[in-house]
């Protein structure tokens, strides 16, 4: 049978062996199916035209009808240009070629009647359009060519002529082989009572829509089915999930978190981690398995909160186990908790990458035994060598890094799924903590301890490093300790460590009377962990290192974070690595040095950090910026960016909408037995089989 999520793209005529590996390496495209879902990303109004007289630089893509008047070429070699001057009779424009000349000139003829359609741009004093389309204008019927789309290729589709258009012969082609329409993917009932178009005909609108308003209908459509099936996955394995599982229980508060509590307590709890303890012990005594994400700004004090959960955990005779992203953080948690436990007679171990040979064999033995209490670790603890006794509460600190695979990983570490926290420090914008993690619940910690003062934040062009110095200066010989940042990106790593470098030995040069600590990724981790110490215990005032250090480090004499080159530092990294400073009672700043010449939405990133500390704010002005594919952190988690139409910084309301309508469906039908939506069920089935990310939820 002819079926076109399986149909291989090679059959398709126009395509044939070479073409689909093309096709299948640099987009995806396996199957014409596929094809019909790789959409347009814009759309230009064809059907319009303009004369000569009224364009301008500002225009868009436009279309002229009119006359060659004659052909010239400028320059040698590879500058060597061809011009054609082309009049409508309101005035001339230059259409402009750098390549395929000979071509050009054989092909067109001047004097005859051309529809000419491109992007105009002023040039010598007149306007030019480089690269147009033509076409004869007889053959053109404009009424009926409507919106054009376009659609992203690469360079490497290009040299094979698979271009924008190439694509769109080949999604009509694709339209020409379907026999009967796809079958839907919504019901009835949802199609109706939520004014969507059928699936065959947004399909088709979608790539070849006669005027905006059925463009937009089957955008919306589009987009709302793929809203809508993302919830359902989360929302109905969710629940499923909870209906098979119980969770341990961990009914009392016993002698270690007393102990603790009144014995260790350093300070007051804030107001805030007071009400997550509760919500917490909530969870965990109920007989369900808790799924709790834990959002709390820098600083906010969420070790504690994860240190007291792990207490509760071992009073009701489990073990509990706390992950960080990296070494250092890992090092660092051990520690502040060790210090925390002290006289506590609780066994805490640390588990990383460098734990090896007899003592990490000591430590998995004594794990199996139920010998360690808690257990802090990388990555390395999710490993399938490592297993535990009896693992009642897993905690993930800055959750951003592990991916929904990882977490699911530790399902596995006990017969019965234990309870989960996760920790992260900066506030995810709703829309997508809806959608990765739509299936935990929600705690903030929105009160930062007493005392503090809010960082000053400033925003400084780096030809002005005399007075940067001056006030760094004046900090450290008040006793504080400052902290400067350069970028590491993996491609420029040489570069990047160079600059690293001469930071690290210009200011030796600038500070020849204080000690300077350096850090970069490429060291190893005793070396890295033996640096940090020099710097935490104060032997050293200046820490010159990469973003190592960005996650979770807390040196509250630190009171300076200087960050180089902050233009090539997403938002979110920004706010993280200013979050290392303000931990004291101390006056804090953070200094952003930038070059001169900045892209408007950098000066906007630069603004939104010197105007706010507030974590949620800047989450959402960083999702607005840049959408939901390049933040940080966010990539590895896979699910929220294979969307192909909808957008998560722009659709947020339409995704509470889809949300809530997902949610009564759910509720509804708890055993998925309604006849009424079976289609659903059956849809969410497919996707599950077809995408690795989404079974990997449950
Ligand atoms: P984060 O939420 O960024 O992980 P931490 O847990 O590292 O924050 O806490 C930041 C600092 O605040 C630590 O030095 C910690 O000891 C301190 N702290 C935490 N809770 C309180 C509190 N209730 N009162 C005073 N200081 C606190
Ligand atoms: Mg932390």
């Amino acid at each position: 049978m002819f079926d076109i999520t399986t149909r291989d793209i090679k059959y398709l005529p126009g395509v044939g062996p070479h073409r689909a590996t093309i096709l299948n390496k640099e987009l995806g495209i396996f199957s014409l199916h596929d094809l019909l879902y790789y959409f347009p990303y814009k759309y230009v109004d064809r059907s319009r035209l303009y004369y000569v007289h009224e364009i301008d630089g500002a225009m868009p893509y436009i279309q002229l009808k009119g006359q060659i008047l004659g052909f010239e070429t400028f320059g040698e070699g590879r500058q060597r240009r061809l011009v054609a001057h082309f009049s409508d009779g309101t005035g001339v424009v230059d259409l402009v070629w750098f390549q395929g000349i000979k071509y050009i000139t054989a092909k067109y003829k001047v004097w005859e009647e051309y529809i000419v359609f491109g992007k105009p741009t002023p040039y010598g004093g007149r306007m030019n359009i480089a690269h147009p389309d033509i076409d004869n204008a007889s053959e053109l019927t404009l009424s009926t060519m409507g919106l054009q789309p376009y659609y992203n290729t690469t360079e490497k589709m290009k040299r094979s002529f698979l271009n924008s258009n190439a694509l769109l012969k080949l999604v009509e082609a694709a339209f020409m082989q379907i026999q009967s329409p796809l079958t839907e993917t919504l019901s009835p009932k949802i199609l109706s009572e939520n004014h969507l178009m059928p699936l065959m005909d947004a399909l088709r609108n979608i790539h070849f829509p006669p005027n905006p308003e059925l463009l937009r209908k089957a955008q919306t459509r589009l987009k709302f089915e793929e809203l809508f099936y993302l919830q359902l996955n989360i929302l109905r394995y969710s629940k499923e999930r909870q209906r098979k599982y119980r969770g341990y229980v961990f009914e009392r508060v016993g002698k270690t978190f007393n102990d603790f509590y009144t014995k260790n307590l350093p300070f007051e709890l804030t107001g805030a981690q007071k009400r997550v303890m509760k919500e917490i012990r909530n969870d965990v005594g109920c007989g369900k398995q808790m799924n709790r994400l834990l959002q709390g700004d820098v600083g906010s004090g969420k070790t504690l909160v994860a240190l007291m959960s792990m207490l509760i955990a071992i009073d009701n005779d489990y073990q509990a186990c706390l992950m960080a992203p990296t070494e250092i953080l890992a090092n660092q948690h051990c520690e502040t908790i060790k210090e925390l436990l002290f006289g506590l007679n609780i066994h805490v171990e640390l588990l990383t990458g460098s734990v090896k040979g007899k003592k990490r064999e000591k430590l998995l033995s004594e794990l199996l035994t139920g010998d360690i209490d808690i257990l802090i670790g990388t990555h390395a603890v999710i490993e399938d060598t490592v297993n535990f006794s009896k693992l009642g509460l897993v905690v993930i600190d800055e959750q951003h890094r592990f991916g929904v695979a990882q977490r699911a990983k530790l399902w596995t570490k006990s017969i019965c799924p234990p309870h989960v926290l996760v920790m992260t420090a900066t506030p995810i914008p709703r829309t997508l903590a809806m959608t990765l993690y739509g299936d935990l619940d929600v705690s903030v910690i929105d009160e930062l301890p007493p005392g503090r003062k809010p960082i000053i934040t400033i925003h400084q062009f780096d030809n002005r490093r005399e007075s940067l110095y001056s006030s760094i200066g004046k900090q450290i010989s008040e006793g504080r300790q400052i902290y400067m940042v350069y970028p590491l990106i993996k491609e420029s790593e040489k570069i990047d460590l160079k600059n690293l470098e001469e930071g690290y030995l210009h200011v030796c040069d600038v500070f020849p009377q204080y000690k300077v600590s350096k850090l970069h990724g490429k060291m190893k981790s005793v070396e890295k962990d033996a640096e940090m110490q020099r710097f935490i215990t104060g032997e050293t005032q200046i820490m010159v290192a990469t973003t190592v250090i960005e996650v979770g480090v807390n040196v509250p004499n630190a009171s300076v974070m200087v960050i180089e080159n902050a233009e090539r530092f997403g938002l979110y990294q920004l706010h993280q690595l200013r979050g290392r400073v303000g931990r004291g009672a101390d006056q804090s700043y953070c200094i952003l040095v930038t070059n001169y010449k900045l892209t408007e939405e950098t000066r906007k990133r630069l603004e939104i950090m010197v105007r706010t500390n507030d974590g949620f704010e800047i989450a959402e002005a960083d999702l607005k910026l840049r959408g939901p594919g390049d933040l940080e952190g966010t990539q590895q988690s896979g699910i929220a960016f294979d969307l192909k139409i909808a957008d998560l910084a722009r659709d947020g309301q339409l995704l509470q909408y889809v949300r809530n309508i997902v949610q009564e469906i759910v509720d509804s039908d708890p055993e998925g037995s309604s006849p009424d939506n079976d289609i659903l069920w059956k849809q969410l089935k497919i996707l599950r089989k077809t995408n690795v990310n989404w079974a990997s939820i449950s």
